[in-house]
């Protein structure tokens, strides 16, 4: 087998951001991906009906339109086109009224009624500092001084809070529901710490940069990356399931988009007792259950912000997301469950045949659950839309065990790369100064099980790459 620099096994946004890096830096760089297509959590597939293009994994991408390494790379010319809904998030109460979060500051705080003030004042440090706050929070955490100390500083006394903490700063229901749904994100319980700095982080990506999705799908991200490696001279191997590093041509470095316990599976007779032991102690984060839905028309909110929103969250206060969180991490099924929902084709006309949709729903489950969602999922979407079961020509679900058929990476349905409550969403998979690197100095974690964590914005990728570059090939 042919020498190369360096491999990287799976394809997922931050294998392929791994890639490109390595790529770019003059090395020759080989993709193994087990899958018949690259993207991993950024794909596009006709779950249901033809002509129909849904997201299994990923859809709405404020992190990734907000990626500093994604935002450096020319992954337009690779066919990248954000789609920008009119109002990027509404989130729906009892009654037929919403809040949004718009572009617009001012808008949203309107939307909040006896909390706008409080609701500038809370986000108005930030607001313009977009690019300074996401280079320095998105960054590996022990990695050298930030570069704007103050601003991270003064970020940290908000985001440090557990979100609930964060709600209660805010005297209505409307905001302190927006607050909780944001940092549902994280599927974390709401009092958890930090767990409030990734709502902040989420609300302040909706005015600097929005929350689009790719044109055509989440796929069109993970097309571009590839078109984008491709071009610097890297190859992609799919269909090609990794076993053990001793199956892969000799590299130099290897730089793996695995789940800490594939990692182990794949590398582990080149790695250490004590640091196997340490990754199977790595804490798995609750499950989700997904459905993607065909639909002969659009979902009849009765909030009409709603029938503008590209993502919408279902489940009105604090209290009801904060108990189907919490339910989820004990090991109950969330009674009613919290929804996040994509509504993609109402902006985009590509993704369903004409005047027809696809809608996109996930609620949290506990780890490896087994029950079926659906009645749950449907039940709450008609409280705040009725009539929409009626709308639905098609379904495909998928709970936990099916999330993880798809990628492997989604261990228990956790899609998340392992619990992200608290201080694991800043030291993972285990504790250590840097993690992307293994005590084989050749071999490297680059998936989601390292920080930043969770989403489609390639950092954890982009790091681990930079790791290599400076411990291996010396650049
Ligand atoms: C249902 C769902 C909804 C989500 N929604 C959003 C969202 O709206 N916005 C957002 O930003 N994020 C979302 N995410 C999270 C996001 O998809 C992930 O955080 C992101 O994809 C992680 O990227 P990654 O490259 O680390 O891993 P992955 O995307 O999981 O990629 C890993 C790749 O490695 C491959 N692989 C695994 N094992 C092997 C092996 N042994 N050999 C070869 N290849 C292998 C897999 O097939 C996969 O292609 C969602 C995820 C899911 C599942």
């Amino acid at each position: 087998m042919a020498h190369v620099d360096a491999v990287v096994v799976g394809a997922g946004p931050n294998g392929l951001t791994a890639a490109v890096v390595l790529a770019g830096a003059g090395l020759s760089v080989l993709v193994y991906e087990s899958a018949a297509e690259v993207g991993g959590g950024a794909r596009t597939q006709e779950l249901t009906l033809p002509g129909f293009h849904h997201d299994p994994c990923s859809a709405v991408l404020p992190l990734g339109a907000g990626s500093p390494v994604f935002r450096a790379l020319p992954l337009d010319r690779h066919g990248l086109e954000w789609v920008h809904p009119e109002v990027p998030l509404a989130h729906p109460f009892p009654g037929g009224s919403a809040a949004v979060l718009t572009r617009s500051p001012e808008e949203t705080a309107r939307s909040l009624g006896p909390d706008a003030s409080r609701y500038l004042r809370l986000i108005g440090p930030f607001v313009d500092r977009w690019d300074d706050l996401s280079a320095d929070v998105m960054r590996a955490p022990l990695a050298g001084l930030p570069r704007h100390p103050l601003l991270l500083a003064r970020f940290g006394t908000r985001a440090g809070l557990p979100a609930g903490t964060l709600a209660r700063l805010f005297r209505g229901e409307r905001a302190r529901g927006l607050v909780a749904g944001l940092a549902a994100h994280v599927i974390a319980p709401l009092g958890t710490p930090v767990t409030g700095g990734v709502a902040l982080l989420f609300a302040l990506a909706a005015h600097a940069v929005g929350w689009p999705f790719p044109r055509g799908g989440a796929g069109a991200l993970s097309g571009a990356l590839a078109g984008y490696l491709r071009e610097l001279g890297g190859e992609i191997h799919t269909d090609h399931p990794v076993r053990s590093l001793d199956e892969l041509p000799p590299a130099r470095a290897y730089l793996l988009d695995l789940s800490p316990r594939d990692l182990a599976a794949v590398a582990g007779p080149r790695l250490p007792a004590g640091y196997l032991r340490r990754l199977d102690g790595h804490r798995r984060g609750p499950g989700v259950f997904k459905i993607d839905y065909a639909l002969d028309s659009p979902v009849p909110w009765a909030a009409e912000e709603c029938r503008r929103a590209g993502t919408v969250h279902v489940g009105p206060s604090l209290p009801e997301i904060g108990a189907a969180l919490e339910a989820a991490r004990r090991g109950r099924e969330p009674r009613p469950p919290f929804l996040i929902v994509a509504q993609p084709s109402l902006f985009d006309p590509s993704r369903a045949p004409a005047g027809r949709h696809v809608l996109w729903v996930y609620g949290h489950v506990p780890y490896g659950w087994r029950g079926d969602l659906t009645e749950g999922i449907e039940g709450q979407i008609e409280r705040f839309a009725p009539g929409f079961r009626e709308r639905v020509l098609a379904r495909t679900t998928a709970g936990p065990a099916e999330l993880e058929a798809r990628n492997p990476n989604n261990v228990g349905g956790d899609i998340a790369g392992g619990y992200s409550g608290g201080l694991r969403l800043l030291f993972r998979p285990t504790l250590t100064p840097v993690p992307y690197v293994t005590p084989n100095p050749a071999v490297f974690l680059c998936s989601s099980a390292t920080p930043p964590g969770a989403g489609v914005h390639g950092m954890c990728g982009y790091h681990a790459a930079r790791e290599a570059l400076r411990r291996v090939f010396r650049k």
